[in-house]
């Protein structure tokens, strides 16, 4: 079915020679067949299931892994491995069988699950490297001055001026190649603008995020735990001696001390003379999460993507030679080749991080519960506000439930208000601050506490809107509108990070007085700075934080004290414990809510209930206040609440009278082409090709559609769905569909199993 290789002749194998060896090799390409190389005499002894080796495939260098050493090969024309990667690269046999469930229940191949399994440091076996960074130059160390020099060379070097305004945006050093994805540019106007003498380019040693492994690990006495603590620990404890394959879903209010749980259920698997692996969102993955774990365990490991490469060669080192009890990352450190694993516990277990969004599109919590039904191990998954598919698998048996219905200490859950926006006139856009929110941030000011004011939207506008024709300006090569960032004086599509300058005429019509309507959180920042002018305010979202370290140094200096009000998108939503905030403004609840997809009220209320979460941690109290056009959706009436069982009763019946997850499972196909008519003909042939056989399986088959966001990056986008009911044999289905709709240039076809987003 694959466009590299059209099948080959049908050829006799290979005769036998006594002393040939030739591995089967799975490659890193969406290829499902594995190929077999001779192995040369002199990596004989190198080559064992599991080694990692380069080949050649259609004349190219590939990575790959041996999955079997046979005496035959297959065809005839049989190529010599190239090379043997170090042994640090090796997949151990137990990891190859879950990278296989993974491969055939996500629709991708062998090689590719193999190949995201690894960190790039390991998977490379190139060892470590240098990276480039990027800074402003001296004369240029002022960012209003770059800012100047960025305007000046708008007009006939518009590349550099883009560049030369992230780097005045960022105000440090900036990695070269986050630089170049973010401008969206290629190195040359780079090269430019040092000419130029505007910037600075090094090479140095990646320095990662150092503070992670600088956090402090004082020994920390554990706590009494609570009685509910304790009856949850003792549920895991007796798992974990049955020594059998076992879930549990932890249902704890924020601030209910699921951590203690962990910590005290990682104890306990230690021992028994076990391990454990613990995820958390990457998002949550901070210096400060880390040390909790490191304050009780002496041997903890680190994987994350802001370690250094040598630091993270380091850990998974360690982490294989036995040297770790407890390893804690995002969402591929489920591949960890931690041995004797007997716990995987997996924090904000709804957060849609854990699914990946490219090939393999594998959903962590997934690839843990099978994970641990292969080692016998316990998964706990814990959560406020469980994803459905958990709650479900709770309530029918297949996870045990454990809760955590109290704060720790009796503190109150905090007292939260709907401001109801709907019946304010639309036109004023007074939706950014009420009154009331505002009384209550002047309040906050004068008690000298803190405030944190949560709105998921960067930027400053959203809509540049034509008076005459009523269009909003558009990114030429997307389906949505530009959006106005104003420090940075342009307009920027979200999606592909085009930008150009903002006209006061419409770029249609030609007319003048274009408004700017809508807002982000830099005009929730900038209302700010102009109401509470002597206020220190400080900003989170992916524009404030593109420099290194920029993250810690904004929240650090929160924690600190040395600001007053914190704006920011999710960045400032998950895990944050800061005893000063007693007031969480959210300033619109309602982002999410009407986004076409079958999750949007589920990710409302998480994300409602998760902010609402962050006040009144400490003894001061707290209080929340979440500005809405929909005050009476259930996903904000619950969420303010705190009550996931009314939500969760909401909610159900109307997943199941459609037939969504976790009443079925779907699978996403996406057709994407630069040219409509192709990418409309690619989507109906497909559905042609799929349609005798999804009744065969009683799937249910939707489409052809446009996406929601028809076009992206000049692309268009359409999409089947395929609904498969819980009694079809997903894998079965998956494979069948993939050989159909086979993926290829130029008309691009995706397969996404539970996909995370319908947009
Ligand atoms: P969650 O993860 O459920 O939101 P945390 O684990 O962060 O809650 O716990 C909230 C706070 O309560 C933390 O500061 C934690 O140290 C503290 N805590 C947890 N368990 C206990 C306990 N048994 N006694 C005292 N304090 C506790
Ligand atoms: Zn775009």
């Amino acid at each position: 079915m694959n466009f590299l290789f059209p099948d080959p002749p049908p050829a006799p194998a290979r005769a036998a020679d006594p002393a040939e060896r030739f591995a089967r090799v799975a490659v890193a390409l969406p290829v499902d067949r594995a190929l077999h190389y001779r192995i040369p005499p002199a990596l004989a002894a190198d080559v064992r299931v599991g080694a990692r080796v380069r080949v050649r495939v259609a004349g190219r260098q590939v990575g790959g892994t041996v999955i079997a050493i046979d005496a035959v090969a297959e065809v005839a024309r049989v190529l010599d491995l190239e090379a043997v990667l170090p042994a640090d690269a090796r997949v151990e046999p137990e990891l190859i069988g879950l990278c296989r469930w993974v491969a055939d229940r996500y629709g991708a191949s062998l090689g590719e699950t193999l190949e995201s399994a690894l960190p790039p440091v390991v998977r490379s076996g190139r060892g470590v490297r240098q990276i480039a960074v990027v800074r402003l130059a001296p004369p240029f160390a002022d960012p209003a001055r770059a800012r100047l020099e960025a305007t000046a060379l708008l007009a006939r070097h518009e590349k550099q001026a883009r560049l030369l305004r992230l780097l005045a945006e960022a105000d440090g050093a900036v990695k070269e190649i986050d630089l170049l994805r973010r401008a969206q540019v290629g190195p040359s106007p780079l090269q430019s603008l040092v000419k130029r003498g505007c910037a600075t380019r090094e090479r140095v040693e990646d320095p990662g995020d150092p503070a992670f492994l600088a956090a402090p690990v004082a020994r920390a006495e554990p706590p009494r735990p609570t009685p509910e603590q304790v009856a949850a620990v003792r549920a895991i404890e007796l798992a974990l001696d049955a020594r059998s394959h076992r879930g549990f879903l932890l249902l704890g209010v924020t601030g209910s001390g699921k951590t203690e749980v962990y910590l005290r259920a990682l104890a306990a698997a230690l021992a028994r003379g076990r391990r454990g692996i613990v995820l958390v969102p990457e998002i949550a993955l901070t210096p400060q999460t880390v040390a909790r774990f490191r304050a009780r365990f002496e041997r903890v490991a680190l994987l994350h993507s802001a370690l250094a490469e040598k630091d993270r060669l380091r850990e998974w080192r360690r982490i294989a030679a036995g040297d770790v009890d407890v390893v804690i990352g995002a969402r591929s450190a489920i591949f960890a080749p931690i041995p004797d694993l007997g716990l995987i516990l997996i924090d904000e277990e709804h957060e849609p991080s854990f699914k990946q969004q490219n090939p393999p599109r594998y959903h962590a919590r997934e690839v843990a519960l099978e994970r641990a039904r292969r080692a016998g191990a316990v998964v706990v998954l814990g959560s406020a506000t469980p994803a459905l598919e958990s709650w479900v698998a709770a309530r029918d048996g297949r996870l045990t439930l454990l809760r955590l219905p109290h704060r720790v200490g009796g503190g109150e859950l905090p007292a939260t208000t709907i401001l109801d926006l709907s019946h304010l006139p639309f036109t004023k856009h007074p939706s950014l601050l009420t009154d009331r929110l505002r009384a209550a941030i002047g309040e906050v000011l004068r008690r000298r506490e803190q405030a944190i004011l949560f709105l998921n939207r960067r930027g400053f506008a959203r809509i540049a809107l034509c008076p005459g024709c009523k269009e909003a300006a558009q990114c030429p090569q997307c389906d949505v509108a530009l959006v106005l960032h104003q420090r940075a004086e342009r307009l920027i599509c979200h999606l592909c990070g085009r930008e150009q300058a903002p006209s006061a005429q419409c770029g249609k019509c030609g007319q003048p007085g274009v408004r700017f309507l809508g807002f982000g959180t830099e005009r929730v920042e900038s209302e700010l700075r102009r109401e509470y002018p002597r206020a220190r305010i400080a900003r989170m979202d992916s524009d404030t934080t593109a420099a290194q370290g920029a993250h810690e140094r904004i929240l650090g200096a929160f924690a600190r004290g040395e600001h007053d009000l914190l704006v920011g998108t999710q960045m400032i939503a998950k895990g944050l414990d800061f005893p000063r905030v007693t007031l969480v403004g959210i300033v619109s609840a309602d982002t999410s809510l009407s986004l076409p997809d079958w999750r949007a009220s589920e990710r409302t209320f998480q994300l409602v209930a998760q902010v609402a979460g962050r006040a009144g941690r400490a003894a001061r109290g707290g209080r929340v206040l979440v500005q809405t056009l929909h005050p009476h959706h259930p996903a904000i009436t619950c969420a303010v609440r705190h009550d996931y069982e009314a939500f969760v009763a909401s909610e159900l019946p109307l997943r199941q009278e459609t037939a969504y997850p976790p009443f079925s499972e779907v699978v996403r196909i996406l057709v994407s082409h630069p040219d409509l008519a192709r990418t409309r003909a690619a989507a109906t042939k497909a559905r042609d090709k799929l349609a005798p056989m999804a009744g065969e399986h009683g799937v249910a088959l939707l489409g052809p559609a446009p996406c929601p966001i028809e076009r992206v990056r000049g692309r268009w986008r359409w999409q089947l769905l395929l609904k498969c009911p819980q009694s079809t044999e997903l894998t079965r289905v998956v494979a069948w569909a993939r050989e159909r709709v086979a993926q290829g240039a130029p008309v691009r076809i995706t397969l996404d199993v539970d996909p995370g987003s319908m947009l």
